[in-house]
């Protein structure tokens, strides 16, 4: 990793500072660093802000808290979104992708199972220009780790394995207090990226808002060998009567392995008080479309399990010297759950945004919302809409039925099922509930 030089404002300082008392310890050294642009976290959405602004010959630091490679709960999945951002980062990537079959497994497209049994086959897109699938699954720790090796530029300085104290808006500035191998740092950016994921501390410094609230979805993820009958092209995703307002799901890796995991809204498991874990085994245990094909499945790891901070309005997702991206911004796609290729999309329109803030010298709210929240909600905020009234629609159960029932009777109506995901002039109708209306009573 090249570590670009960081202007050192005053490398000495007579106190030690402790966050949360005055400490009577023996002077200690603060090291004091100047930025343009300080990232929180390197995930997706930072590795992608960091990768752009690189792009944009724009200096920044990064502080991460884990070491990499590191993983990340996740079903795995990654859809044409992902391609699309790495491609525009640099074509050449997704070749190197694609020279790694024993980690990344092309999608075709997903097979949705309603809770009365019947599926349809939504194939994605495909990639015109090479021909490929625009979509894989990968494990985060591969996929995670090849995008932080990225990152390395002279205009970036990455500090892995480090320690946010404090943040703190100080004279139009952010100033960041960080512990790193054994040292303490101060350093003053003019603005600072949230990309610190579900449990953001930038989100919790600037909007002061409830965790709790904001983890509107939780979910599990286990690997399995040996699951028979997946397609190895597709990935499924079973809605059981037993997981309300959730799904279960089979992802496909490479050498017979998969993702599986579950997820549910947060609400409804506070409010049906559900074990998550028991409800994932047993339905594996005992649902008939799943226990014969996990009859000689083994479990290769822990079930771990993590928070979906899904979007579910348009929020301001910037201010006075902050811009929030990914997780950190709720932006998970509502009805599918994805949130890889979102959090690589806003990091980097957040970098655009940047480029556009420091060249007119304007750091603040007026100027970052319509240079950052206004264009992410101008190209993704109609899908996002559609995809959170989708969640509510195919919440009710008899609904799904009802749908997926005409749907099995009719070819057309399966071909528009096909094609939600694809088609724009589609989407729009499927935001109009007489769409709905239309189907069930006309066809
Ligand atoms: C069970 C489950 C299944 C999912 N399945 C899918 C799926 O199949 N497909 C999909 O697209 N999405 C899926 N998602 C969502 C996806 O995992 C997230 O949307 C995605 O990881 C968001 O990326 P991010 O960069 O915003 O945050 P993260 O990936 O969480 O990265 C945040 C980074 O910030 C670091 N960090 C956190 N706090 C600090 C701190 N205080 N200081 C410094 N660094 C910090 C973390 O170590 C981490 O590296 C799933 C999520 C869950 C929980």
């Amino acid at each position: 990793m090249v570590i670009a030089p960081l202007r050192e404002t005053n490398p000495i300082c007579a106190f030690a500072r402790n966050y949360n008392h005055v400490s009577l310890a023996p002077a200690m050294q603060i090291k004091k660093l100047e930025t343009p642009v300080i990232i929180i976290g390197a995930g997706p959405a930072g590795a992608a802000a960091s990768i752009f602004l690189t792009k944009h010959g724009i200096h920044h630091t990064v502080i991460e808290r884990a070491v990499f490679p590191r993983d990340k709960v996740c079903g795995d999945a990654c859809s044409g979104r992902t391609t699309q951002v790495i491609s525009k980062a640099n074509p050449a990537w997704l070749d190197e992708m694609r020279a790694m079959p024993h980690d990344f497994q092309p999608m075709w497209g997903m097979t949705i199972v309603s809770p009365n049994g019947k599926s349809i086959d939504i194939p994605l897109a495909t990639n015109v220009a090479s021909g490929m699938a625009k979509g894989f699954v990968v494990p985060r720790l591969v996929l995670d780790n090849f995008l932080f090796e990225k990152i390395a530029s002279p205009f970036c300085t990455v500090y892995q394995g480090a320690k946010v104290g404090e943040i703190k808006r100080e004279d139009g500035k952010v100033v960041v207090w960080m512990t790193y191998d054994g040292e303490e740092y101060e350093i003053t950016a003019q603005l600072i990226v949230g990309a610190d994921g579900d449990k953001s501390i930038v989100r919790k410094h600037f909007q002061g808002d409830d965790e709790n609230e904001k983890t509107t979805a939780i979910g599990l993820r286990a690997y399995y060998d040996g699951i028979v009958g997946t397609q190895s092209t597709f990935i499924e995703l079973h809605y059981f009567p037993e997981i309300p307002s959730g799904y279960f799901w089979i992802f496909p890796l490479p050498n017979g392995k998969a993702n599986v995991g579950i997820g549910m809204l947060s609400s409804v498991v506070r409010e049906k008080k559900v074990n998550l874990r028991e409800l994932m085994l047993s339905t594996i245990k005992n649902n008939p479309r799943l226990s014969q094909r996990f009859a000689n499945a083994t479990l290769q790891d822990k079930i771990l399990g993590w928070g979906l901070p899904i979007f579910t309005t348009e929020i301001p997702v910037s201010g006075d010297n902050y811009i929030l991206t990914g997780d950190a911004a709720s932006f998970i796609d509502p009805f599918s759950g994805e949130g890889v290729g979102n959090a690589l999309y806003s990091g980097m329109l957040a970098a655009d945004a940047i480029k556009l803030a420091i060249e007119q010298k304007n750091y603040s709210t007026a100027f970052l919302k319509k240079a950052y929240d206004d264009v992410f909600y101008l190209h993704l905020g109609p899908e996002l809409k559609q995809n959170a009234t989708m969640q509510r629609i195919f919440g009710n159960q008899w609904f799904f039925n009802l749908f997926f029932s005409k749907a099995d009777k009719s070819k057309s109506l399966r071909e528009v099922i096909s094609c939600m995901f694809t088609n724009a002039e589609l989407q729009k109708q499927l935001r109009q509930p007489w769409f709905y209306i239309k189907v069930l009573f006309n066809r």
